[in-house]
């Protein structure tokens, strides 16, 4: 199907087109120049040039699956493994309440040494420190019980991406003990216990067909999540996905740009990912409609091996570094970071 400029202000102003419509937009470089405008004129319209900054502490990269695609899988034998104790991780908070954050995401593999006891005791001690700070939890599928314990302790945003909303894509990239239903229940579930949720897929993964894609947009209509965050498949040489090829950085940056016209309101990460596979690419994600970065406050000793992906960027600066390179390239970019907690524009 051919599709036109006008296909792109139907989206601006529907927050939505037709099946065909969104693949063959998806499918074409054709109108990245007006997409990326328009993307950039709604964030504007919603959160004028406000970056926000989320600091993130990577607390541990040991993980009980196996999926295929991710550096930090269970058998990955060629990683060292570590955990970050409770001090540790409130030394992270305090380094970063002083540089100006105000929302800490404290994200790691689906590791069982941390018992549902001690993240609430965790999130607990940062709710008790850090009173105005948004606390943001990205630890993977758990039971009900386990995400209302941590909503109860303070914790009140979670980071789930469903990776891909077609079961049989689903199959392809992760192993028999995992299940696409069950991670849709954990983010239906998020929702109704009152987290602001966050979820997204990766672009140009192994198998993805544009239909894929469109699946995923639509399973994200359903969700209607306050969080969006994509970034490019990235290949890990540990992993059985090692000869596969990356995902397109064009690609990823169109895909900002049409989730940003279908939730205007979104908080949407330029991520790590885009900067990894291109110089610019947190640069470029954001004048795509991304409005969100996310520097590194983990300890620097453990930086590297947090690796879900090869030559990922920025394991090596402290945190203070890392959000005064952050700030420049923001600023570069025509925007301006703010500390505010930044809590998402319905
Ligand atoms: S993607 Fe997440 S759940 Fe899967 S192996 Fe990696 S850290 Fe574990």
């Amino acid at each position: 199907m051919r599709i036109s400029e006008s296909q792109i202000l139907e989206l601006k102003n529907n927050r939505d087109l037709k099946d065909p419509e969104l693949a063959a937009l998806i499918d074409t470089d054709e109108f990245d120049g007006l997409l990326f405008k328009t993307a950039d004129d709604v964030r504007r319209e919603h959160y004028g040039d406000e970056v926000y900054i989320r600091g993130l502490i990577e607390f541990t990269n040991c993980c009980k699956n196996n999926c295929y695609y991710c550096g930090i899988r269970r058998d990955n034998r060629n990683l060292e493994r570590y955990r970050l104790t409770k001090d540790e991780i409130l030394e992270c908070c305090r380094e970063g309440y002083g540089l100006g954050f105000r929302t800490f995401v404290l994200q790691g593999g689906e590791d069982p040494w941390y018992t549902d006891e001690i993240v609430c005791d965790i999130v607990g001690a940062i709710r008790k420190a850090y009173p105005d700070c948004a606390i943001t939890l990205s630890i993977g599928e758990k039971p009900r019980e386990s995400y209302q314990a941590f909503f109860d302790a303070g914790a009140n945003r979670y980071l789930l991406r469903h990776e891909t909303a077609s079961e049989e894509h689903y199959r392809k990239l992760h192993p028999g003990s995992m299940s696409l239903e069950n991670r849709k229940r954990c983010l239906f579930d998020l929702k109704e216990i009152g987290y602001q949720v966050g979820s997204g897929f990766m672009v140009g993964s192994p198998w993805q067909t544009t239909e894929n894609l469109v699946a995923d947009l639509r399973f994200l209509q359903k969700l209607s999540p306050d969080m969006i965050g994509i970034g490019p498949y990235l290949t890990h040489e540990d992993t059985p996905f090692r000869d596969m090829e990356n995902g397109s950085f064009k690609l990823t940056l169109r895909m900002v740009a049409i989730l940003r016209l279908m939730f205007p309101y979104a908080l949407i990460p330029s991520t790590t990912a885009l900067g990894t596979i291109d110089p610019m690419g947190r640069e470029m994600g954001l004048r795509a409609g991304a409005n969100v970065v996310m520097p590194n406050l983990s300890p620097v000793g453990v930086r590297k091996l947090y690796k879900l992906y090869e030559n990922k960027i920025c394991t090596g600066d402290e945190a203070a570094q890392c959000i005064e390179c952050l700030k420049r390239r923001v600023e570069f970019a025509g925007y301006r970071i703010v500390t505010s907690v930044g809590n998402v524009k319905r």
